[in-house]
């Protein structure tokens, strides 16, 4: 049953000047609100894993190792984490002060910005929204989560468990579709935070700009990897496939697609085989670890790839189970749409490369993506790769894994968007750094003040301290 407009509106309007009343009165700023809200989301999920994981079968038919390692129990690591780190995190930093602001001292503070926006994409679910929010309580702000209409079932158990165990003051959720989105939109935040694609991200940020509202995009793209001829082969292929079949390739940091020397070309793509026959044994369909693509539309869009190229590996379809095998295609047609849009899903372009230097040209004449991933054995040549190109993070010898290491900021760059969180860099997103100048009283020189022509000569001192 759709909601009118207006009373959507005005439901969502009084949402936000719920929690902005919360937030002004002071009670999110203390640690123990802090430790209680994400001691509460722990709980919330080692309570409810089944319902959870039940979500992503529904949506995604995930098998439940995958989901824990990127959904369920990763929510759990992430909130031990700023528990674990929490005082430290809010301890001003000190700074040196130079002698001139002498005697006095500096600090930063992180203080939270106030109520925020968290609108997610439907790939992980869980770990998209409950992600950031973490993130955003942990640091002291209120938090909405919009997370995506398309994958519902999850959707649904993230607002049900966020209604049980959280006030809406504190952290709330909003379903829905697009319209729900823009109505969301329209208010005023403090902080915004999505995830999703390019095309949306660029209507977030205008959005965002009404209010001048800081905000992160964490967005998608093509994610080269390159693989040298002096790279261990058979692990190479592992991590590859690996990472570009999970959650059946519908994973924002996967290896979208190859950049392999000529030398070990066939190697790379027979090891592949063998590496999906390995995990998914001969028929991926009948495997319990392969998923399936979220709806008709992303099935239909991926099917038609596989006509861009020649298939080595893989290929069958079947669009009542939305089936895609994962499937290995070697000489891509460079202009066809496999090769210009993100894939997002199990299909994996291999393309011959002269040369490193070839790769280095190839990934900066395309947008800066998510990650980058480079498979050697030799460190220079990671390193040369690494300093001459963009990405928002990077591998060596993995790929996709990166935003599971807490320690790590995750996040884009250019295309793929921009802010970054996980861990502490989480906490510094969602905070402002609040730069304080104690300054002591006891002395108060006058060759600081007009008229400044008296007093020459020590202002000329004074100048070049400053
Ligand atoms: P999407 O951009 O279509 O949707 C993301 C969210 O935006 C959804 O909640 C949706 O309801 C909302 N939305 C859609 N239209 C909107 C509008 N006009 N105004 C306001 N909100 C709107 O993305 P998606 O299909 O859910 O996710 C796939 C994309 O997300 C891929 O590009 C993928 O790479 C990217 N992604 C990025 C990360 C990351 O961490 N960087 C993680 C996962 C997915």
């Amino acid at each position: 049953m759709s909601i009118p407009q207006g009373e959507q509106q005005r439901r969502i309007s009084a949402l936000v000047q719920m929690q902005r009343t919360h937030f002004k009165s002071g009670l999110t700023r203390s640690a123990a609100w802090r430790r209680e809200k994400l001691e509460t989301v722990i709980r919330m999920v080692e309570e409810n894993r089944e319902a959870m994981h039940r979500g992503l079968e529904l949506d995604l038919r995930r098998n439940r190792t995958d989901s824990d390692l990127i959904d369920v129990e990763y929510t759990v690591r992430e909130a031990r984490y700023a528990l674990r780190n929490l005082d430290q995190w809010m301890k001003p930093e000190h700074e040196p002060l130079s002698p001139v602001w002498q005697p006095g001292k500096v600090r930063i503070r992180r203080d939270p910005f106030g109520v925020a926006l968290v609108i997610g994409a439907w790939n992980e679910p869980y770990m998209l929204t409950l992600g950031p929010a973490i993130a955003a309580l942990a640091a002291g702000n209120t938090v909405v989560i919009k997370p995506s209409e398309v994958a519902p079932n999850s959707a649904e158990v993230l607002a049900e468990l966020v209604a049980r165990y959280f006030h809406p003051s504190e952290l709330a959720v909003e379903t829905g579709g697009v319209d729900v989105a823009e109505e969301l939109l329209e208010q005023n935040w403090d902080f915004i935070f999505f995830t999703g694609s390019p095309r949306v991200g660029r209507i977030i940020y205008a959005g965002a700009t009404r209010n001048l509202t800081p905000c992160v995009l964490e967005l998608g793209g093509k994610n080269p990897t390159i693989v040298h001829s002096s790279a261990d082969i058979k692990v190479a292929a592992r991590r590859i496939a690996f990472g570009r079949f999970m959650n059946a390739g519908q994973v924002c940091t996967s290896p979208d697609y190859v950049l392999v020397l000529p030398e070990v070309k066939d190697q790379l793509i027979h090891e592949l085989g063998e590496a999906i026959r390995e995990f998914y044994g001969a028929d991926p369909q009948a495997s319990p670890d392969f998923g399936r693509i979220v709806n008709k539309a992303n099935f239909k869009r991926l099917q038609a790839y596989l006509g861009d190229g020649t298939v080595v590996h893989g290929g069958y379809t079947d669009e009542d189970d939305l089936y895609i095998a994962p499937t290995i295609i070697t000489e891509p047609d460079l202009d066809s749409a496999l090769m210009n849009e993100e894939i997002f899903g199990p299909i994996l372009p291999i393309i011959e490369i002269g040369s490193i230097e070839e790769a280095i040209g190839w990934v900066n004449a395309r947008p800066a993506p998510l990650g980058l991933y480079v498979f050697t054995g030799e460190m220079e040549i990671a390193e040369e790769i690494l300093t001459r190109t963009d990405s928002g993070d990077a591998c060596v010898n993995d790929a996709t894994v990166q935003p599971m290491i807490h320690e790590l900021p995750f996040g884009g760059t250019g295309n793929s968007g921009f802010g970054k969180y996980h861990g502490r860099h989480g906490f510094e997103t969602f905070t402002n750094a609040r730069g304080v100048f104690y300054h002591s009283t006891r002395v108060d020189p006058a060759v600081k003040y007009p008229p400044y022509a008296k007093r020459k000569a020590q202002r000329a001192i004074l100048t070049k301290l400053l």
